[in-house]
């Protein structure tokens, strides 16, 4: 804590606007932000808050009470519904052959009878469609439509075995759905269409005729070939949304936080609407920030156009109760991360059993937040973010590294992310084909958590940034492959880090401990650590040739038990376990373990601090932020339309790590120090969620205030000239 109050008071000194005017990071000479929607973007879609949804299942022609359904969307202000259209089951009257007519539709237009009274409403319309699935039927009179194993089996969904997958790379993507599309533009009026259930979120393997002669499944020249086919349907698709209306476009399904099949900056270009399909934790012991991970990739990715999070009241999870709703503090907070995330909020509900659904729990608790957020809506309208430091999510890395063992880049994340978050840093993710300087100079460092996959372009990019003066931290495998997954003799990036390989990945063998890190001198990353002459290491590290002036170096690894025999038979080597450079204002770090990967399945807090030191090392003194305070929080900071914003979202709250929240444990006073671009001054703060105005202060470009408490989450608006 005082080292952390000490780093702080040292950047308040040296580092005042230094965010805003440092040549590296150069925010203000960023051209102004231009207030019309982005190129090829509906004017409505700029001001679009609340998106709301229920999912429509085969029984609901027969039970769900449509007008209740459209005047609950429409009080709670959702700027958008989805009707279903769907591809598996018709909810309308087709003529197209094969989309089979729900069991319960009887003689009626549900669709119709749906979209009509949203309209009527003045509730925009998408209709909502899934190509992933068909019926037997359709599988015996054209077999050429769907997925096949290694012996040429259609494969069936593992919950209906009568439904059956059906091939991206086939006709029935160009004549079965597009035949659907064009009957709706028919006989409706939408604002578009969405595609549930595609593109896929684990990448497909399949033998069908067609992709027996693409490259093998899983290789990055097959995900070449999968991008065009997403791009090619998408530009499709999207011209047939707009041969009847030309404002209407047309969207899929993304989400999946850091993982994403589909190319993300290929999507963030071509898709007016990123449609994040997080829903809630899926897994046990997945921690509650999934959805600000989200918010940060569709931030990365969409250049300011608009990214929907779905927030699933339902029980999302390992066990998925979908007429059944979660705790209301696990949903709120799913919501206040969309929201302080820069996404939009947007709850999905399944079914309308009994008119609304058998469990109606969930419509106080939608129409209390969405009532809330619409009378602060300007204070979300976003113009940019403000942070000092870049993260690189490695999406080639994510999709085609082979990671040791156990290791996963999920938790690879999820370590560093919660150094990043004990640290209070303020930071952006980027994917790693956004390292061109234009987009690099806004920050003082990159952080490379085990970026395995690099181009050579990409390590140019690094390189330039470096000489530039721009800071790096890197990690394990950074580099070491080439962004087709061949491995390198040594890093893409040895010469930027300073840095050579001297061997083979090594772990640890059985049970025994993973290597120490020995301390050879002090240096401003070893803050804090007192009275010890070892550190940890990490479980598995990239061995790299020995440095002149080590800080760190490798104690290796050694048994655990029986305890007589743990003790280090190598107790000094010069192999080293960090490497750092210091050239001008660039600074480089380099940690040839998986610390942070480490430190997130041992929850380490030697680690974690080693990282934060390390970061903060890196980033330097500039912080255009600080919050001080006590609690385990999540932070953002926007330039907004009407002035600035600062998000803090209060993880403070024994089930962070694992769900769900059962309640919310406030957090006292936090101290935020805000550095304004030069010529803005402040008017007036008030907190949206305490909704009063609160006291602040000015003084050399940097405007203080004080939050005294937070329950779950607080925005301390500021409105400015
Ligand atoms: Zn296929």
């Amino acid at each position: 804590m005082l080292n952390r109050r000490t780093f702080v008071k040292a950047s308040a000194a040296a580092g005042t606007l230094a965010y805003w005017t440092d040549p590296l990071h150069a925010a203000a000479t960023l051209s102004p932000v231009d207030e019309s929607a982005p190129a090829g973007q509906p004017a409505w879609l700029k001001t679009l808050r609340r998106v709301g949804q229920t999912n429509i299942t085969e029984h609901d022609p027969a039970v769900l009470d449509v007008e209740a359904w459209a005047d609950y969307w429409s009080r709670v202000k959702a700027g958008v519904v989805y009707v279903s259209v769907t591809g598996i089951i018709a909810y309308y009257q087709t003529q197209v052959p094969f989309h089979r007519k729900g069991k319960y539709l009887a003689g009626k237009d549900f669709f119709g009878e749906l979209n009509t009274a949203a309209r009527k409403r003045g509730l925009r319309t998408f209709a909502r469609m899934s190509p992933d699935l068909n019926w037997g039927d359709a599988l015996q009179a054209h077999p050429e439509w769907f997925m096949r194993d290694e012996q040429g089996n259609a494969i069936p969904t593992a919950d209906t075995p009568e439904l059956f997958q059906t091939c991206t790379f086939t006709p029935y993507m160009t004549d079965y759905m597009t035949a659907i599309m064009r009957e709706i533009n028919a006989h409706y009026d939408v604002d578009g269409f969405y595609m549930n259930g595609w593109p896929m979120f684990n990448m497909p393997v399949c033998y069908c005729n067609v992709c027996r002669k693409l490259p093998p499944p899983k290789t990055p020249a097959y995900w070449d070939k999968f991008n065009d086919r997403v791009m090619q349907l998408w530009k499709l698709y999207d011209n047939i949304a707009k041969e009847k209306n030309r404002e209407a476009f047309y969207f899929a399904n993304m989400g999946g936080g850091i993982h994403a099949t589909t190319n993300l900056v290929q999507i963030g270009e071509i898709s007016q609407w990123f449609q994040a399909d997080n829903q809630g934790r899926g897994r046990m012991d997945d921690p509650i920030w999934g959805c600000t991970q989200q918010g940060r990739v569709c931030h990365a990715i969409m250049n300011g156009k608009l990214a929907a999070n779905v927030t699933g009241l339902w029980s999302t999870g390992p066990l998925r109760w979908r007429e059944s709703i979660k705790s209301p503090q696990e949903t709120q907070m799913w919501l206040d991360e969309t929201a302080a995330s820069g996404m939009v909020p947007y709850i999905h509900v399944i079914g309308g059993e009994k008119g609304m659904g058998e469990d109606r729990r969930w419509e106080k608790l939608g129409e209390d937040y969405f009532a809330w957020t619409a009378k602060h809506d300007v204070h979300f309208m976003n113009r940019r973010s403000i942070a000092n430091i870049a993260v690189v999510f490695g999406q080639r890395t994510n999709l085609f590294y082979q990671a040791p063992n156990d290791m996963t880049m999920q938790r690879n994340m999820d370590g560093l992310y919660s150094a990043l978050l004990e640290g209070r840093f303020f930071f952006d993710f980027l994917h790693e084909d956004q390292l061109d300087p234009d987009r690099l100079k806004k920050y003082t460092a990159v952080i490379l958590p085990n970026i395995a996959l690099l181009s050579d372009a990409q390590c140019a990019q690094l390189r330039a940034y470096v000489n530039q003066g721009g800071s790096l931290l890197a990690t394990f495998e950074t580099s070491m492959y080439t962004d087709q997954n061949a491995r390198r003799a040594d890093f893409g990036l040895a010469d930027v880090l300073g840095i050579h390989t001297a061997g083979k990945v090594i772990g640890r063998r059985g049970n025994s401990n993973p290597f120490y890190a020995r301390i050879e001198r002090q240096h401003a990353i070893l803050a804090g650590f007192t009275d010890t002459d070892w550190l940890p290491g990490a479980e598995y590290r990239q061995p790299v040739a020995a440095v002149e002036n080590p800080i760190l170096t490798v104690v290796p690894g050694f048994v655990a038990y029986p305890p007589e025999l743990s003790y280090p038979p190598t107790p000094q080597t010069t192999e080293p376990a960090v490497v750092l450079q210091e050239r001008g204002s660039s600074r480089t770090a380099y940690f040839p373990g998986n610390i942070e990967h480490s430190l997130w399945i041992a929850g380490n807090t030697d680690l974690s601090r080693l990282l934060q030191n390390t970061i903060r090392w890196v980033a330097g003194e500039t912080n255009p932020v600080t919050i001080e305070g006590d609690g385990l929080i999540e932070a953002f900071a926007w330039e907004t339309d009407p002035g600035f914003a600062v998000h803090i979202l209060n993880y403070t709250n024994p089930n962070t790590h694992r769900g769900w929240l059962r309640a919310f444990y406030p957090i006292g006073p936090q101290r935020v120090r805000l550095h304004l671009p030069p010529g803005r001054t402040i008017r007036k703060a008030e907190l949206l969620r305490a909704e009063k105005k609160i006291p602040f202060t000015m003084n050399g470009g940097v405007v203080e205030f004080t939050i005294p408490s937070i329950d779950d989450y607080e925005i301390a608006a500021l409105t400015a000239e």
